[in-house]
């Protein structure tokens, strides 16, 4: 029975069942695979034939974490990559050359920012930052060697918000590749190809994992340009785990369920923050205070269940709070079901000059919040005692 519905396709879209009629999908770790004789050998090495020939390449647990992607993402092809990072630097990698230029959202995540300046720009690859919250700035940043648009929406810890359709008609106009870092919103709340975007890159150890437990990421799109990736990927050798596909094509069955309550928890802080008297600012997609909130309302079912505050007092300020904090973790990660206190200025993002950060929304007093799946009276109950 095919369905339309994203509940059903993450639970029921599953590999072939073995001799043993496991109803739940085995873990296959093994790194290789045997041929019948060397004829069948021969055809799947020329492409002749569909097949596993080397877990590098492909394996069934890394095949069905990418086919329910795909399906929930509207692709029609991906690679599964160990880290989110290895998908955005497998991307970079098998579509760019010397010489080349990206444009790309100013507000990118730490790493991904690290290897636009220090690695790529070695390699001859150049980029400008845009911002989010001014498209009428972007074309004028496309050169006659822009190869690239690179966007993050929303962004990490500022919140902000670009249209993808916007961004979708200007890549096409420059017939350049729109590259989107689906990470934050999942493929629940957001489906960038729908709106033009050419890949869709996950970090999936965030939301598609959702637990903490292991590291994983994606690149989505058409067949044609993952053919590319794929040629880069299995000389490179950025391939997911077995065990760790396994995890995450598992945790692919609660998504809907579990972005559903982070989303609800996030909407009822970001509601309670922003009428209490010590918080200067609160940034979430689906406040109608949030100056992008009308393309947040288009391009995505619910406002996520990240919620970026800024509290009186600068750094000292939210030292205060965070340390006050009884039940959330300080911690630097995010999308856990455990709520969680970032202090962006002072860890993720402290190699960003104030400058460069007050670029980017980030404020001394700035703290991101990943709400997480505990009783939402405990999480206001948390916030109200540690702000009191
Ligand atoms: C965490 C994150 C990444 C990197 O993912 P890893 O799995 O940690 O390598 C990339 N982009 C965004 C937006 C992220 O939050």
């Amino acid at each position: 029975m095919k369905s339309e519905n994203f509940e059903t396709i993450a639970i029921r879209t599953q590999t072939e069942r073995s001799l043993h009629k496991e109803h739940s999908s085995p873990i296959y770790l093994t790194s290789s695979y045997k041929f019948d004789d060397a004829e069948e050998m021969r055809a799947l090495f020329a492409n002749e034939k569909e097949g596993n020939v080397y877990s590098r390449y492909s394996n069934p647990n890394t095949s069905e974490f990418i086919d329910k992607m795909c399906l929930l993402e509207g692709a029609e092809d991906g690679f599964a990559t160990a880290t989110g990072m290895a998908a955005i630097f497998t991307t970079f990698g098998a579509f760019l050359k010397n010489g080349d230029h990206i444009v790309s959202s100013r507000s990118v995540f730490g790493s991904t920012h690290q290897l636009l300046t220090n690695v790529f720009s070695k390699w001859g690859i150049t980029f400008d930052y845009a911002d989010l919250d001014k498209p009428q700035d972007w074309e004028g940043l496309i050169k006659p060697n822009t190869k690239m648009i690179f966007v993050e929406t929303p962004s990490n810890p500022g919140i902000d918000i670009i249209d993808l359709e916007f961004l979708g008609d200007l890549a096409k106009k420059h017939n350049l590749l729109l590259v989107v870092d689906n990470c934050f919103a999942t493929p629940y709340l957001q489906q960038p190809i729908k709106f033009g975007a050419h890949i869709s890159i996950h970090s999936a150890t965030k939301y598609i994992d959702g637990q903490g437990r292991v590291l994983g990421g994606i690149i989505l799109g058409t067949k044609e340009l993952i053919a590319e990736v794929v040629g880069f990927a299995r000389h490179s050798g950025p391939a997911l785990s077995p065990f760790s596909a396994w995890i995450l094509s598992k945790s692919l069955e609660t998504l809907a369920i579990r972005m559903d309550r982070h989303c609800g928890n996030a909407l009822k802080v970001a509601e309670y923050l922003e009428k209490h008297p010590k918080i200067k600012l609160v940034k979430y997609p689906f406040l109608p205070s949030h100056p992008q909130y009308k393309i947040a309302k288009k391009q995505m079912k619910q406002g996520g269940g990240i919620v970026t505050i800024v509290v009186e007092g600068g750094v000292e300020g939210a030292s205060k709070f965070m340390d006050s904090l009884k039940m959330f973790s300080i911690s630097a990660n995010l999308a856990d079901t455990r709520s969680i206190a970032t202090h962006p200025a002072t860890s993720t993002h402290s190699k960003l000059t104030e400058e460069q950060r007050n670029e980017v929304g980030i404020e001394q007093g700035s703290i991101r919040l990943s709400i997480g799946l505990e009783h939402i009276n405990d999480i206001l109950a948390d916030i109200d005692q540690a702000l009191a």
